[in-house]
């Protein structure tokens, strides 16, 4: 670390910030190294904080900058038979398999680039650098026709949270919170009662889509058995529990005091007057100017996503210095989520990942080395980077090499699972919401059989229960059809494709002489089957379900 500290040391007061240029700011930033917990106390804090946000804020610009060029990009690709004309059902899983971006971090690019088309002044302040994202989403939905320039215009000048507050004000709806963050439970049960789970979660799947996360699935299972055994209620009517899950979750407190510090501070800081002032970044041309056909779209989109991993490295890199040693609070913010929204014009959670991923890259340099030759995505090393430890790190990076994205990630969900199975528990990634109801069924259950049964008795009377309820509504697959999908797994066999089949469709086709052998079936979603395969954009050839071939026609 004494890098971080020396350079900081070094940087008199007012010398001039280095260029944009992407090469002058790798060479600054990878020069600042991530210090050990006993160096922590010699970093020079201020200096740091400096040093280090003068640096983010510029990388963080430029990334936006990119990003917004992706957007429009990816919009363009949504329109017509764009995606599918490159073998995908959706922007969401061309961006993953592609680009190597999350598909949520796509769809909303994507969403923002269709929104400011309808908004030429907030557009064009957006594109020049002047409003960042993150201001930009704030105030979407409230800046319209006759209103767009007035909050154009306190968008350049107000924080992210001093609109929101306005948007609010002024009855305006905010845009949609992020998705619900998962927690990982080990949910507990016995080696006799996990083929039980097992199969209720396999019949929920057919109730609901083979891609259905098992959150979703457990969810039903608990929402049947609370249909029937209602949870245990206290003398005054109250049901029990209710109290200790409210402290669990201070979320709505907790968050009023988080809104009071970052007024707060606003105000004392005079929004942050003493950090550097920095040149906004202009958006780089948009890839759908003059209307390209799909792969002429793909190929500039994948020069700018290769431009968007390099400066998405940095952030990585800058914001787990930012993130690991706390200098958010020396530039006077309340939280790392707080700089990021008002400084960066980025989500902190993106930044957080992305952080979380390069202390990885400590640990498993051959995965750094993997990323940096672009022999994998972003997305792919994030799989990796939760599934591999030193010694199995090159056989998941061979494999990336060849396996789609969504398949990669349900390769390692299975492997932790077969992990954690020898051992009777089972991993669930879940919504709080989703634990609070899995708490609810063993209080439920408890209270049934009026004595205090095991956490495992519970959840698995709870699938047997689910067993009984649905196993007759929802008959075992009978038709052939049905028997191909469930031989898919229930999901679309397009390589890259994250959606649940709904068709099993002849490989050869019946009209040309196609047997009804299961070999010649295969599982499609809607998009590929009907506007993929049917509307001549992808052939597909072989034999299911391990010798299939597909062939996109461009
Ligand atoms: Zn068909
Ligand atoms: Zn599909």
């Amino acid at each position: 670390m004494a890098r971080c500290v020396d350079a900081a040391a070094r940087q008199p007061p007012g010398t001039p910030p280095p260029g944009l240029d992407l090469q002058a700011l790798s060479a600054h930033a990878w020069a600042l190294e991530l210090p050990t917990p006993r160096e922590r106390r010699s970093v020079l804090r201020h200096e740091a904080a400096e040093l280090i946000d003068g640096l983010l804020v510029r990388v963080a610009r430029s990334q936006g900058a990119v990003d917004l060029a992706i957007g429009d990009g990816l919009a363009a690709l949504s329109r017509g038979p764009g995606v599918l004309a490159l073998g995908f059902s959706s922007v969401g899983d061309y961006a993953r398999e592609r680009l190597g971006i999350a598909a949520s971090t796509a769809q909303k690019l994507a969403s923002l680039s269709r929104g400011l088309r309808e908004r030429p002044l907030l557009r064009e302040a957006v594109r020049r650098g002047e409003v960042s994202t993150r201001k930009a989403q704030t105030v979407l939905k409230a800046a319209r026709g006759v209103d767009e320039a007035a909050w154009v215009a306190r968008a350049r000048t107000e924080s992210v949270r001093g609109l929101a507050a306005a948007v609010r004000r002024a009855g305006g709806s905010l845009p949609e919170e992020q998705p619900e963050r998962l927690v990982r439970i080990d949910v507990p049960l016995t080696r006799s009662g996990r083929p039980w789970f097992d199969e209720a979660l396999a019949l929920a799947g057919r109730m609901l889509g083979g891609n259905a996360p098992r959150w979703a699935r457990v969810e039903i299972m608990c929402q049947e058995f609370l249909s029937s055994h209602p949870e245990p209620l206290e003398p005054d009517g109250r049901v029990q529990g209710a109290d200790e899950a409210e402290e669990d979750w201070p979320g709505d407190a907790r968050s009023e005091w988080l809104a009071a510090a970052m007024e707060a501070l606003e105000a004392e800081t005079d929004r942050w007057s003493y950090l550097e002032v920095l040149d906004p970044v202009a958006a780089p041309p948009s890839p759908d100017d003059d209307a390209p056909t799909p792969p002429v779209l793909d190929a500039r989109l994948g020069e700018l996503a290769a431009q968007r991993d390099r400066w998405d490295a940095l952030v990585g890199h800058l914001g787990l210095l930012m993130m690991s040693l706390r200098l958010w609070r020396e530039a006077g913010f309340a939280s790392f989520s707080h700089y990021c929204a008002e400084r960066l014009g980025m989500s902190g959670r993106a930044v957080e990942q992305r952080a979380a991923l390069e202390r990885r890259l400590y640990e498993l340099p051959a995965l750094r080395e993997a990323m940096a030759a672009r022999r994998i995505s972003y997305e792919k090393a994030r799989v990796i980077a939760a599934a591999a430890d030193g010694d199995t790190v090159h056989a998941w990076i061979a494999r990336a090499e060849t396996t789609p994205c969504v398949a990669l990630r349900r390769e390692a969900d299975a492997r932790e699972d077969a992990q954690m199975c020898a051992r009777g528990d089972m991993p669930v990634r879940m919504p709080r919401r989703v634990l609070s109801l899995l708490e609810a069924v063993v209080r439920a259950a408890r209270d049934a059989a009026g004595t205090r049964l095991s956490d495992e008795t519970c959840l698995e009377w709870m699938a047997l229960h689910f067993l009984q309820t649905w196993l007759d509504a929802v008959p075992p697959p009978r038709s052939r059809h049905q028997r191909v999908l469930e031989r898919d797994g229930g999901l679309c066999t397009m390589p890259g494709c994250s959606r649940s089949a709904v068709h099993a469709h002849h490989i050869r086709l019946r009209s040309r002489g196609g047997s009804d052998d299961p070999s010649n079936l295969t599982s499609l979603c809607l998009a590929h089957h009907l506007g993929g395969v049917h509307g001549g954009f992808i052939e597909l050839s072989g034999t299911a379900p391990h010798g299939l071939h597909v062939r996109v026609r461009r």
